[in-house]
């Protein structure tokens, strides 16, 4: 019998599973085979195994990549144009004026792969998107090597990209069949939001995502003022809308969840629908306090995202990790709310869980994807190192991030990128900045 040949083993002081809460391995590795993790062994054990690449990180976590549930990649080149203002005056008097002005293919192409720099160097291995221009989001999606889950914008009305419902549908489904061999990129439909879709479009929608199998990502109760409005025009809160639409099921990402009842959170936990929660947006647009810790107990896969760039400003996944936990404990007074471990659960797995592929990445387990980042606590900020679960959620940094792979491959490698060219992103984002500029 031949001896197994790995592809890489990869050794560090700790191992963050994700399988059980706050189940760390010390001193073990991973065995890594055709992008799959292989093995899993006490680091001495490993010494003997053969592989072409070696690599002993000593004093670092291992642990799943980090999964943003909600993000707007392009919009990375809007980040701190306008900030600190009601979200219609934003979005009425800067963000929309400016995306009917540029928002192109190359917008899109250049925006997005500089958001995947920014997140591949701050651990993100998979992100949940929703824009415009898909053909050059997937492109941007293959140029970084993440795995990325392309959005399809559908909103009534006209934008530089499409001029009604039925001809977003129609684009989307368009580009996406261009894309369907790719193993990493895998198109959704992503109806903007209740306040901007109509019942016909929801239900066009839901037809289309049971046929084609595909998933729905849809910003839902983000405001106090969206759900007024529903009651208002339509007789009903939101979410009552949706359920009677049909949009309620395991297919559905619900972006936000801030403003929700008990008998809401019990809507969610019984069709299966999953949350992507994004404390920083919220805070930052004032859109309130989403109630996680309710959504967890009654069962709902809550995962966290970024939100776009424009209304955050970060897409750093391990920032809006600890926010989801300190948010979570003075939402609720409840100090004991969204442990670490909880907190690291929604970043990984919960979010693989709501994107259909937690059979594949979100923890690390035999037979999954080697979808992995290291982070380095041998820093001074994260000295002395009690308990690693806990420094990854509180104390440690994206710089901190030293490594990240995705199905095997290294997208980052000593903090440097390895599929995507830092200082062309950095030039090409200043040029862009005076496009946006030049009247
Ligand atoms: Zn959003």
């Amino acid at each position: 019998m031949s001896e197994t040949r790995y592809d890489t083993i990869i050794s560090a002081r700790w191992i963050i599973t994700v399988e059980q809460d706050n189940e760390v391995l010390e001193n073990y590795a991973l065995a890594i085979k055709d992008g799959r993790i292989a093995a899993i062994i006490p680091a001495a054990q490993a010494a003997s195994l053969s592989c072409d690449k070696r690599l002993d990180l000593g004093n670092h976590v291992l642990m799943p990549g980090l999964i943003n549930l909600h993000g707007h990649s392009a919009m990375t080149l809007l980040r701190g144009m306008a900030d600190d203002k009601a979200l219609m005056d934003w979005l009425n008097n800067h963000i929309w004026p400016a995306e009917g002005k540029h928002v192109r293919d190359d917008f899109v192409f250049d925006g997005s792969r500089l958001a995947m720099a920014e997140m591949i160097r701050g651990g993100t291995t998979t992100i949940n998107d929703m824009y415009f221009y898909h053909g050059a989001m997937a492109r941007a999606g293959i140029a970084s090597g993440m795995r990325t889950f392309v959005g399809c914008s559908i909103l009534e009305f006209p934008t530089n990209y499409g001029n009604n419902a039925d001809d977003y549908i129609r684009k989307g489904m368009d580009e996406r069949r261009a894309f369907l061999g790719e193993d990493l990129i895998t198109f959704t439909l992503a109806p903007h939001a209740p306040y901007t879709v109509s019942d016909d479009t929801f239900r066009k929608v839901v037809t289309l995502a049971e046929q084609e199998d595909m998933l729905i990502h849809c910003h839902i109760h983000e405001t106090a003022d969206e759900v007024a409005g529903s009651v208002k025009e339509h007789h009903q809160r939101p979410m009552a809308r949706l359920k009677q639409l049909g949009l309620l099921s395991p297919r559905l990402i619900a972006a936000h969840m801030v403003h929700l009842n008990d008998e809401e959170v019990e809507l969610a936990a019984r069709h299966g629908v999953s949350v992507a929660h994004n404390p920083a947006s919220n805070m930052k647009l004032a859109s309130g306090i989403a109630p996680v810790q309710k959504l967890l107990a009654a069962g709902v896969a809550v995962g966290i995202g970024t939100d776009g760039a424009a209304s955050n400003n970060k897409l750093d996944m391990m920032a809006e990790t600890r926010l989801a936990a300190l948010l979570a404990k003075v939402g609720t007074l409840d100090p004991t709310a969204v442990p670490a471990a909880t907190a690291i659960r929604m970043a990984t797995l919960n979010g693989a869980r709501a994107l259909g592929i937690a059979d594949k990445v979100g923890s690390i387990k035999e037979g999954k994807d080697a979808d992995l980042i290291a982070i380095d606590l041998s820093a001074l900020e994260t000295a002395p190192a009690f308990d690693p679960v806990s420094h990854v959620v509180y104390a440690a940094g994206r710089e901190q991030v030293s490594h990240v792979w995705v199905k095997g491959k290294a997208l980052l490698a000593e903090r440097r990128l390895t599929t995507l060219d830092e200082q062309e992103l950095k030039a090409s984002g200043e040029s862009w900045r005076n496009r946006i500029l030049a009247k």
